[in-house]
């Protein structure tokens, strides 16, 4: 998935990109998990959301 095709969760630190058996991509948004707003498999790609948050630093 590239960027054009994520939108903003692309670059998004809860987002998780997973391959479904048929070898799709699809992406997790691990904030469902502990905020309901969010849908566990956004439809992609995600314009704008109140949820992103940049990947944390790697030190
Ligand atoms: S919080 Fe928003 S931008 Fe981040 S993965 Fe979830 S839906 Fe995508």
């Amino acid at each position: 998935m590239n960027r054009a095709q994520t939108g903003v969760c692309g670059t998004c630190r809860h987002a998780k990109r997973l391959t479904t058996r048929g070898g799709g991509d699809i992406l997790l948004c691990r904030l469902s998990e502990t905020d309901s707003k969010f849908p566990r498999y956004p439809a992609l790609p995600v314009l704008s959301c109140p949820g992103w948050s940049a990947p944390e630093a790697v030190s």
